[in-house]
């Protein structure tokens, strides 16, 4: 039976590790994969400061996918990065968080996760501010162990007769046939996981459409990145890594949540061909003086447009529009004057921008009043947890925008409604961060082992 997998970031790779360790031959394991391979991966890190187009787009495509620039914030909850309540029981979910857990410790790494420290007060100090602290139990990896663990993986994958296709790119999926188009020859499968990922998303959802699979569409996070000085963080950071801060705005009522922290670290663009967004990711071996985070807005459609995808894509291309094909970059004190920022404004500013590939402008161009609006009153209330976050130094940077919103219709085993076609990881919007998307990897692997069996 041969199982082709469709994307080599964490959902895929755990899908194919799970198949193989517990099919044996029963099964051949197929990964394609768009990107590069690791080495040369590791080799476009140099450019990050600066990202190439090319560069940029490498931060999303290739072997580990787009976790693989990440300083690896792992967050071991079956509600945060996707809720795993959907397709399993809370008991279920936590074995599936070990299980995971333990792929990672068999690597190397000592995960373990240390007794809570401060959780209590700074959770007093949120509900003052009218915020809620969402305490997680998390690991930090190290930007500089995850080739490593890539790697691994990849070698534990091929030790055990997984192949990997690398620089060939799925097109069309032929379900009557089960044949796969690539951009280069056809494959045959039995069994087909969909693994794209967010870079993947869009692609995913026409494949959809064209199977006559449903999809629905969730909330599309849009917001900015926002930097600002490690120092005004360095007690919050004790407590969680990435510390999940979740508000409600006055004037709309609407959820805004902090989002992918990366202390000492740099603001990073993300290349999605027809418009760029911005990310952010941390590094032990190069460090900044600054921290970002992503402070992002919740937005639902009903009708009659439910496609919040297209959305969000709007808004990106709105924004790299003006931003001449950049990022927009903002002083948050010139978007509260209603006046554009220029580099003559932002040198002015005690904050050193971590990313120059930048534009200066004016964010409320590109983005809805209400966003911005939300934006401002979430800084407003972050400033009494973390003081400082709303100085008028803070550096801004749109748009950040998390394409996981198209929802793939499934069944709790994620299979769709055609025969033997899964989908897993954040393309399909049924996972938002590593663990999430190697869990629902090995969900489809299951359900493909049941069957086998
Ligand atoms: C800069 C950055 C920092 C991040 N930091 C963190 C963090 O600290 N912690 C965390 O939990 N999450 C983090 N994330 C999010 C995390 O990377 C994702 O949640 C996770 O990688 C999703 O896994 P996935 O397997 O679903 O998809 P991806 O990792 O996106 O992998 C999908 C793969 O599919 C390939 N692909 C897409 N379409 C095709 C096609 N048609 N044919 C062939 N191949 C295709 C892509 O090239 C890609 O390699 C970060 C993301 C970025 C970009």
């Amino acid at each position: 039976m041969r199982v082709v997998i469709v994307g080599a970031g964490p959902a895929g790779l755990f899908a194919a590790l799970e198949l193989l360790r517990n099919a044996g031959e029963k099964v051949e394991v197929i990964i394609v994969e768009k990107g590069k391979d690791i080495e040369e991966r590791v080799k476009s890190t140099i450019n990050l400061e600066l990202p190439a187009e090319e560069g940029a787009m490498d931060v999303l495509c290739g072997v580990g996918g787009a976790g693989f620039f990440s300083d690896g914030k792992l967050n071991f909850s079956p509600v945060i990065g996707g809720n795993l309540l959907e397709f399993m029981s809370r008991e279920e979910a936590n074995l599936l968080m070990e299980h995971i857990a333990d792929i990672f410790r068999e690597s190397g790494f000592h995960i373990e996760f240390p007794e809570d420290y401060g959780v209590r007060e700074l959770q007093r100090n949120a509900a003052k501010a009218g915020i809620t602290f969402i305490p997680v139990k998390q690991y930090h990896l190290g930007s500089e162990n995850l080739p490593t663990l890539v790697g691994w993986i990849k070698r534990e994958i091929t030790s055990l007769g997984g192949k990997f296709l690398i620089g060939r790119e799925a097109r069309k999926v032929n379900p009557i046939h089960r044949i796969l188009e690539l951009d280069r020859g056809n494959l045959d499968y039995d069994f087909l996981i969909l693994a794209p990922g967010r870079v993947g998303s869009n692609w995913l959802s026409q494949i959809c459409s064209e199977l006559g699979i449903e999809r629905k569409f969730n909330p599309v996070d849009v917001g900015v990145r926002v930097e600002f000085p490690s120092s005004l963080i360095e007690d919050v950071i004790k407590v969680n890594w990435d510390p999940k801060f979740h508000i409600r705005t006055r004037e709309y009522d609407d959820f805004v949540r902090t989002f992918c922290t990366n202390y000492n670290g740099f603001v990073i663009k993300e290349n999605y061909g027809d418009f760029i967004c911005v990310n952010g990711y941390a590094r032990k071996d190069r460090q900044s003086e600054n921290t970002n985070l992503a402070l992002l807005v919740q937005v639902g459609l009903t009708e009659p447009v439910e496609n919040t995808n297209e959305y969000g894509r709007s808004i990106a291309k709105l924004a790299t529009t003006l931003g001449g094909g950049k990022p927009i970059i903002q002083r948050l004190g010139d978007l509260r004057h209603g006046r554009r920022s220029t580099w003559d404004r932002i040198k002015r500013s005690i904050i050193r921008p971590t990313l120059l590939s930048v534009t200066p402008g004016d964010i409320s161009m590109a983005m809805p009043h209400r966003i911005i609006t939300n934006i401002l009153e979430a800084l407003e209330k972050l400033d009494k947890v973390i003081p400082g976050i709303a100085n008028d130094s803070t550096l801004l940077y749109a748009p950040e925008i998390k394409f996981y919103a198209m929802r793939v219709k499934t069944n709790r085993e994620l299979e769709t409604s055609i025969s033997n076609v899964y989908v897993a990881g954040d393309g399909a919007g049924v996972s938002r961060g590593i663990i999430g998307a190697c869990a629902t990897g090995i969900i489809a692997a299951r359900s493909i082992l049941g069957k086998l069996r």
